[in-house]
């Protein structure tokens, strides 16, 4: 018979997906207090796909379209992806010049000697674009060219059907604290927070709010118990760094966040976290 402690420890929990770097950290996983989730990529399944394009009447939505994908040319972000497949034409990187990606904000670019910004409300702002009402909810990829407003396309993602029972499990583990950050506006998050269950979300962070917000959270155990985040190391790689424990999604995480985490779950399944804590506490048992 298989010995009790077979699916006990690093080796059990790696075999079950999920990668401990060390013993430190599977015994850490015995006594978590706030788990701290990124949204995109991470609960959602960070493929997003263009559902709408509303452009001012002095472009028309193919146009658009166009100097959008053109701006996010070199963008590996998901959302530019999802851009560049609405266009399904080649780009020819020969017409992008002055690239600039804003991390948490999006991308500026000038396309066939014009200049494109593509992005968040918080770019438009920065760039001082006045951006018409609008009661788009969803999230909105904001063009200006020559500094004028030129429309947005709306952006869906879903949330990955193992977000339901990754929430649930750890709900019924008696986790604290189950919290998400988030770049994205606030009227997406909330979306997600209540169809999930989640205790709280903060959105409309940059990378570096992100951590700020995460020191926010730290400050709020009670000592005893650990911080964990987890994210997929898109605009999150220094937040996966700062937590106690730094859990990546390495199914589709960057060498980045692999490299800042201290675990790394080897499917895009957040509900391996439960699967980690589990084995981390049978683990325990065994040992002592
Ligand atoms: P999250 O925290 O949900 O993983 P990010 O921090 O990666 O999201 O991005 C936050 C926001 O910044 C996005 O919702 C989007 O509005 C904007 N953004 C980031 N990168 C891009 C891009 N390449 N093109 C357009 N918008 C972008
Ligand atoms: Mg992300």
């Amino acid at each position: 018979s298989i010995p009790l402690g077979f699916f006990g420890g690093i080796g059990g929990a790696s075999r079950a997906g999920v990668l401990v770097k060390g013993g430190n950290y599977l015994e850490a996983l015995n006594n978590v207090e706030t788990i701290v989730f990124d949204k995109t990529g991470t609960l959602t399944k960070g493929v997003f796909e263009v559902t709408a394009i509303e452009t001012v009447a002095e472009i028309d939505k193919a146009s658009l379209l166009e100097y959008a994908a053109y701006a996010e040319g070199y963008s590996n972000h998901p959302i530019a992806l999802s851009i560049k497949r609405a266009y399904k034409k080649e780009i020819d990187n020969s017409l992008i010049e002055n690239y600039r990606e804003v991390a948490g904000y999006g991308v500026k670019a000038t396309v066939k000697g014009m200049r494109v910004i593509a992005g968040n409300s918080k770019l438009m702002k920065q760039a001082n674009i006045i951006l018409p009402s609008s009661k788009a909810t969803g999230t909105v990829v904001h063009i200006a060219i020559n500094e004028k407003y030129m429309g947005y396309l709306l952006i869906a993602d879903e949330i990955k059907d193992d977000s339901i029972k990754a929430i649930k499990a750890l709900k019924d583990m008696k986790i604290k604290r189950i919290a998400m950050l988030t770049g994205d506006s606030k009227a997406v998050a909330d979306k997600v927070a209540n169809q999930l269950g989640l205790d709280e979300v903060y959105a409309e962070l940059l990378p570096h709010q992100k951590v700020d917000k995460l020191e926010l959270l730290d400050k709020r155990n009670t000592g005893k118990g650990k911080l964990v985040f987890v994210g997929d190391g898109i605009n999150d790689a220094p937040v996966l760094a700062r937590a106690d424990i730094g859990i990546a999604m390495g199914g589709i995480g960057s060498d980045a966040a692999i490299e800042a985490a201290d675990v790394v779950i080897m499917t895009d399944e957040p509900s391996k976290v439960s699967t980690g804590i589990k084995i981390a506490r049978r683990t325990r048992k065994i040992v002592w």
